[in-house]
């Protein structure tokens, strides 16, 4: 399960050709506190000469639109992000995820789970599932206490027949060896998670049908090629869930690279709701993206102060080893805006 290491290194070596992708959610216009995770995807790949993927990450019907996807398209090429392959819709993705939480229903005995199934429907509400908490995980979710692991058949249909169930994946027990899960993330460095003690068995498909995300991003990182994945930070507790399942359906795992976030004064995360900080109010204001950028890049070690640059003309000077020596969370303060 482990990546391979570099022993000088202590973090990966690069896949011969590496494959990134854009992953955005088209929950509305595209927001200052992406760009930073999409220029440094961006800028990753293309130092290696790579191919970028764009796939819209359109799963949830409710809050999914193709307005907003269009615009995220059309703000990534303003800002001189482009792609090589896509854009893949999730939407239109539903019968291969459904094949593969099949697979993984399959596979109890095979994948050394004391001969039980590694899916079984969850009936907990989610007043039931915070009611019943384990300790808490590090990124403040809950660990399911795993209260449906049990139910024998008759009960299974007797509550299948009031409300329909969401589907769990098993994880091992937190003494078993196959729930430890390591890798060298790209700017944060060596991280180990034990699978029960951080998230218990987790869903891969909600109870009103919708495949999870953390089934449907493993997936389709597999099936598209994807051999590096670079998101914001808030994401690197997510990889050891996404590499349990890579192993689980016979998929090598990518390797990880989580960036900084940006943030307010305060260090609360930028949210879609600050309108003053999404790319349709920042267009209005500039007619390049260069202030912009070079005020992300001289945050990340990659530009000096004040100077404004295109993405193209950071390629040359893109490393990790910059990014994970400036991997604190960016400030969106007066003085980042001052480039306004
Ligand atoms: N769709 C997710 C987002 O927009 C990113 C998922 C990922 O990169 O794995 O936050």
């Amino acid at each position: 399960m482990n990546i391979a290491h570099d022993t000088n290194t202590a973090c990966p070596t690069a896949p011969k050709r590496v494959v990134g992708r854009f992953a955005p959610t088209p929950s509305g216009r595209m927001h200052l506190g992406n760009v930073a995770s999409c220029l440094l995807a961006w800028l990753s790949v293309r130092s290696a000469g790579g191919r970028m993927v764009l796939r819209i990450e359109d799963l949830d019907p409710r809050a999914q639109s193709r307005e907003a996807a269009r615009l995220i398209m059309d703000d990534l090429r303003w800002l001189g992000l482009d792609w090589d392959e896509g854009p893949f819709w999730q939407s239109e993705r539903a019968e291969i995820y459904a094949a593969a939480i099949d697979r993984l229903g399959g596979s109890g005995i095979e994948a050394g789970s004391r001969g039980l199934r590694l899916t079984y429907p969850c009936f907990c509400t989610r007043s039931e599932l915070h009611a019943a908490t384990a300790p808490h995980a590090s990124d403040g979710t809950y660990v399911y206490a795993g209260t449906c692991r049990g139910l024998s058949p008759d009960e299974v249909a007797a509550r299948a027949a009031v409300r329909p169930p969401a589907t769990r994946l098993r994880v091992p027990e937190a003494d078993d060896p196959a729930g430890v899960i390591g890798f060298c993330d790209l700017a944060y460095g060596e991280q180990r998670e034990v699978l029960a003690c951080e998230c218990g068995d987790f869903l891969v498909r909600r109870s009103d049908g919708v495949v999870a995300y953390q089934l449907a991003v493993v997936v389709d990182d597999a099936e598209m090629g994807v051999t590096q994945v670079v998101r914001g930070r808030d994401l690197l507790g997510s990889a050891p869930r996404q590499m349990y399942l890579q192993s689980l359906l016979g998929y090598g795992n990518p390797e990880y690279g989580h960036v900084p976030l940006l943030v307010a004064s305060d260090g609360r995360r930028l949210s879609k709701r600050e309108r003053d900080l999404d790319l349709g109010t920042l267009r209005e204001r500039f007619e390049t993206p260069s202030a912009l950028i070079g005020a992300i890049a001289s945050r990340l070690g990659l530009a000096e102060a004040g100077e404004t640059l295109t993405a193209d003309a950071l390629v040359p000077r893109f490393s990790w080893k910059m990014v994970a020596n400036h991997r604190e969370d960016i400030v969106v303060d007066e003085d980042f805006l001052s480039f306004v």
